[in-house]
């Protein structure tokens, strides 16, 4: 299955793309996790998508479909995948289909992950990644425990340098501006389902599942 995940940052679309790739086996291709990639390996491409990345502002579609293209293209897409935050904007859902039109293929299913603006900015304020153990956290919804957890094994509560407040809020005005008008552009064509995003990974899992169980097409 080809599956492409929408949502605000902070939807949930990374917990529950590496949930897929788990428990589906299809691998999870974020653009984010891609270009923070690159930026940590010094890259000409990473050191050019770090500015924009640092002030919450897309990266030229260039370069992101010149990633997606290398990526959708490797040996394990074969059964799929689940794209994590492309498309971002009109331009690149065309390049992707358009893409997709030369392989042969076609996408199974668009699901937009449903959250509203108030818990986001708790999400994403408070989202960390325990140094120690790569574990994902929120310093608002993990247990007390698993957070000191990590302090005990020895790790650090690391934010992501775009998760500070200024570039949270520019980063959903982009969104809004530019990413929402997909919610059209794949409702048009009848393969956009609607997730209640705002409950527990699991339960939000169990959306998704179900979504995906009974395809629009
Ligand atoms: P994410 O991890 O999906 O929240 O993405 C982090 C940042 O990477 C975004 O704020 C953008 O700067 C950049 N980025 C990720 N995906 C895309 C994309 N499809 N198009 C343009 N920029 C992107």
């Amino acid at each position: 299955m080809r599956i492409v995940l929408l949502g605000a940052p902070g939807s949930g679309k990374g917990t529950q793309a590496y949930r897929l790739q788990k428990e589906m086996g299809l691998p999870q291709i974020s653009t984010g996790d891609l270009l923070r990639e690159a930026v940590t390996a010094g890259s000409t491409l990473g050191l050019q998508a770090k500015k924009l990345m640092d002030l919450g502002e897309l990266v030229s579609d260039d370069i992101v479909l010149g990633i997606i293209e290398d990526r959708v293209c490797a040996a394990d897409t074969t059964d799929g995948y689940v794209l994590d935050g492309f498309p971002r904007n009109l331009g690149q859902a065309k390049s992707l289909d358009n893409l997709l039109t030369r392989l042969g293929q076609k996408l199974d299913a668009t699901i937009l992950m449903n959250v509203d603006f108030e818990l986001l900015i708790k999400r994403l304020t408070g989202r960390r990644t325990c140094s120690k153990t790569g574990k994902l956290l929120n310093i608002y919804f993990s247990p007390k425990e698993e957070l000191e957890a990590c302090i005990k094994a020895g790790g650090e509560l690391r934010q992501r340098a775009d998760d500070n407040e200024d570039t949270i809020r520019n980063r959903l005005l982009i969104y809004e501006r530019e990413t929402q008008p997909l919610i059209k552009y794949y409702g048009d064509r009848n393969i956009l389902q609607i997730v209640d995003a705002k409950g527990s990974m699991d339960d939000v899992y169990i959306g998704v599942r179900e979504a995906l169980d009974n395809p629009l097409l």
